[in-house]
């Protein structure tokens, strides 16, 4: 039988918090190390795009996630002088995510530690 591989995953944004999910969901032991000792901070990744949400949704974790409070955005605005300019409209994909789900960072990577937790 194999030994299985001790893996340490360094920082826990949103690449490196995934990572040692799906490390830990194959069965594999990992340690995650954060300089920081919590999410409570300010994150610039607040919009979790369509394929963002398909690919949560492939590893089963997209309802769950969809659960916690977040905003479906549609389409996105330019609002100029002469008026409104749509820069993109994801209602237009077709995917059941079309849409992007804009949620505190903080508030994912709690849930995706959480889903971590239960492994
Ligand atoms: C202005 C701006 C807006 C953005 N908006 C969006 C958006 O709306 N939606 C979106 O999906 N993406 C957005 N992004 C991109 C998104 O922020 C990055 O793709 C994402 O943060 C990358 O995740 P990461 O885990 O690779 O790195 P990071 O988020 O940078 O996380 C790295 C982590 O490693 C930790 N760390 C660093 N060094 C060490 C160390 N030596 N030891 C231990 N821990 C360490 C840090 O504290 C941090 O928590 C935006 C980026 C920018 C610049």
């Amino acid at each position: 039988m194999n030994t299985p591989v001790r893996t340490v995953v360094a920082g826990g944004g949103p690449g490196g918090m995934l990572l040692a999910y799906l490390l830990a969901r194959a069965g594999m032991p990992v340690t995650l190390l954060e300089r920081h000792h919590d999410f409570d901070r300010d994150f610039r990744g607040d919009s979790l795009h369509p394929w963002t949400l398909e690919l949560l949704d492939r590893l089963g974790l997209a309802g769950r996630l969809l659960e916690l409070p977040h905003i479906k955005a549609l389409q996105f605005r330019f609002r100029t002088p002469r008026g409104r300019a749509p820069t993109s409209d994801y209602g237009l994909l077709d995917t059941p995510y079309n849409y992007v789900a804009l949620m505190p960072q903080a508030r994912f990577l709690h849930f995706l530690a959480a889903e971590a937790a239960t492994l």
